[in-house]
């Protein structure tokens, strides 16, 4: 099985954008076993920004392009850095991949990316995807890294796309403010009133909601991929999901490819 795993900024940094420690050391753990037990694992993870807010001990997470993008600087290092620490604990490596929508549109640059992808899986690294914040700009960026996971996940030709979030899946109403709030188990067909329900904004340092994790489930489901999002505060769920069991929300694929 090919799984992609999309960790958001609120599973790995705290609100202050510092690293959440005890949960990126589970998640480095859990995902080094499942790689053991033979699946085939692609991250994409967000969290350069918000980590450096935190390493250059920022107020808040910053509007203007030219902070932000240094932001992204610091934070990114320092996100390859943890990562690389965790996992060379379990004897696997890491590969950082950093792509815009530039290099997405480009034919050549696109078959590249997904040449370097395929060969670092067969390999056995471990690819970490990122939107290449330095550089991409309003105009060519991505924006957000559920979107660019769905990309991942289709240019891989993977199974399954898992978006780790801050939430335990797609509900009804906001769980926030409404007792009655029920979660969705399984969505067989993205219509007007499941898109409706991604009206939610987003976390304080990351830049995803609700929205644009249903974009990303209609990227994959269209391309024959199944996608769930899962509260990435409970990474033991992972388990659950490499054998198949119901976790948070399960998008069902239109067509199996
Ligand atoms: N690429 C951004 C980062 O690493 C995250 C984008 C997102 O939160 O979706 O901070």
């Amino acid at each position: 099985m090919k799984l992609v795993i999309k960790i958001g900024t609120s599973t790995i940094a705290h609100e202050s954008g510092r690293l959440n420690i005890r949960r990126t050391e589970e998640i480095c753990k859990i995902i080094s076993d499942l790689k053991n037990a033979g699946l085939e694992i692609i991250m994409v993870s967000s969290g350069a920004i918000g980590m450096g807010v935190g390493k250059l001990s920022l107020s808040e997470r910053p509007k203007d392009m030219p902070t932000k993008q240094a932001a992204a600087a610091v934070g990114q290092s320092e996100l390859m850095y943890v990562y690389d620490r965790q996992f060379s604990e379990y004897n696997h490596t890491v590969a950082q991949i950093l792509i815009t929508a530039a290099d997405i549109a480009s034919e050549d640059r696109y078959q590249n990316f997904t040449n370097t992808l395929n060969r670092l899986l067969e390999l056995g690294a471990i690819p970490i995807i990122n939107e290449n914040d330095t550089i991409a700009t309003e105009e060519i960026t991505i924006g957000d890294n559920d979107t660019l996971a769905a990309i991942v996940t289709t240019s891989a030709k993977a199974d399954l796309l898992v978006l780790m979030s801050d939430i335990d899946g797609l509900f009804t109403k906001d769980p926030h403010q409404d007792a009655e709030a029920r979660l969705i188990e399984n969505v067989y067909e993205l219509n007007d009133d499941i898109m409706a329900l991604g009206g939610g904004e987003g976390s304080s340092l990351g830049t995803g909601g609700m929205r644009t994790k249903l974009e990303a489930a209609r990227i994959c489901t269209e391309a024959g991929c199944d996608m769930i999002i899962m509260n990435g505060a409970k990474p033991e769920l992972l388990y659950d999901v490499a054998e198949g069991k119901p976790v948070g929300t399960r998008f069902h694929a239109k067509e199996k490819a």
